[in-house]
């Protein structure tokens, strides 16, 4: 029987890249592959915004099982990079071979980094739980970790994108129903897990999304501020840490970087949220420490954490960028590079 294989990639679109994928069906029966069994392929870069140069698909991530209520249609996911025809030389929107190099470097630092992706679904161009005309759903307050088809919308396909994540192999750690209609959240990542491994299960963890929500006719965005007016937005909150010994920039070289990467041709769909009456949360928008939350202008530290082995334990807000894009092979590069000294 074929092997059935989806292969995923991250596109060039810019700020915000986008998720693409195409099905390789290979001949032969591949019960436990190798990724040097899933071999390189061609796509059409000019419809990815990564022409010309981009006509290969390299499978140097990892795959994940992806079993299907039809065990016939069951698949493998294989998380790709995306290279220049020559097949070696990383395309310049190849974010993840950046953050492969850095990590190297980072190895003894032991980091390991979480994301919170919060999502929000659409029936066509009506958030779900909207009605298709006035009034417009009670304020939020009930949503929020609610329950009751009066309160939350959608949950069929938040526990089926939770069960195939879970099938696959994904890193997920939790969800939740978020403060607007409509609204969710999922975890994944967390402490013992690599940034490499976390930002490919974040991409995957998305794909599958996207996938299972085309089952129930509902689309799932990230857009940061989906409904314009007093709704809430969405964001990928970070938790990164390190070792306990591990040396840390001062927090002016944080907040340099950080402030650096705010630019505003990438930040605008975070200032769009961010501009709105309702921001996204009420803290500030620059870097928060665990433990302390202090404002960017005053001093902080990673402070050890508890719950965490002792480790510390640095949080970043969804508005912070480059999560705002959800670019999150950036959010890691930026973060091991700013902690570590590695510029
Ligand atoms: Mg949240």
């Amino acid at each position: 029987m074929a092997t059935i294989a989806e292969y995923i990639w991250v596109d060039g679109t810019h700020p915000t890249a986008l998720v693409r994928s195409k099905t390789k069906i290979m001949p032969e029966t591949l019960e436990a592959p190798d990724l040097s069994d899933f071999p390189l392929w061609a796509f059409d870069g000019s419809s990815t915004n990564q022409a010309p140069a981009a006509t290969a698909i390299g499978s140097s991530s990892r795959s994940a099982w992806w079993p299907t209520p039809s065990a016939a249609r069951a698949r493998r996911l294989v998380m790709c990079e995306v290279f220049e025809p020559d097949g070696t030389t990383a395309h310049k929107s190849n974010k993840r071979a950046v953050l492969r190099e850095v990590m190297a470097k980072a190895a003894a630092q032991e980091p390991w980094i979480a994301f919170e992706q919060e999502y929000t679904f659409f029936d066509g161009s009506k958030p779900l739980g909207f009605p298709c005309r006035a009034p417009l759903p009670r304020p939020q307050g009930p949503y929020y970790c609610g329950v009751g088809a009066d309160e939350v919308y959608g949950r069929e396909v938040v526990e089926e994108h939770m069960k195939v994540c879970l099938e696959a192999g994904i890193h997920l750690t939790g969800i939740n129903a978020e403060v607007m209609p409509g609204q969710w959240e999922f975890q994944c990542g967390g402490p013992g897990v690599d940034l490499l491994t976390a930002s490919d299960h974040l991409w995957l963890a998305r794909w599958l999304l996207y996938r299972v929500g085309e089952d129930y006719g509902i689309s799932a965005t990230l857009d940061p501020k989906p409904v314009p007016g007093d709704w809430n937005g969405a964001g990928m909150h970070t938790n990164y840490s390190t070792a306990p010994d591990a040396h840390h920039r001062r927090p002016r070289r944080h907040r340099g970087r950080l402030r650096g990467a705010r630019h505003p041709a990438r930040g605008a769909p975070g200032r769009l949220r961010l501009g709105q009456r309702r921001p996204p949360d009420r803290r500030p928008r620059d870097l928060l420490v665990q433990g302390l939350q202090v404002r960017h202008r005053r001093p902080h530290r990673v402070h050890p954490h508890p719950a965490h082995g002792g480790r510390g334990r640095l949080r970043l807000p969804r508005g912070s960028p480059p999560g705002r894009q959800r670019r999150s092979y950036d959010v890691c590069t930026v973060l091991l590079k700013t902690t570590l000294g590695l510029w």
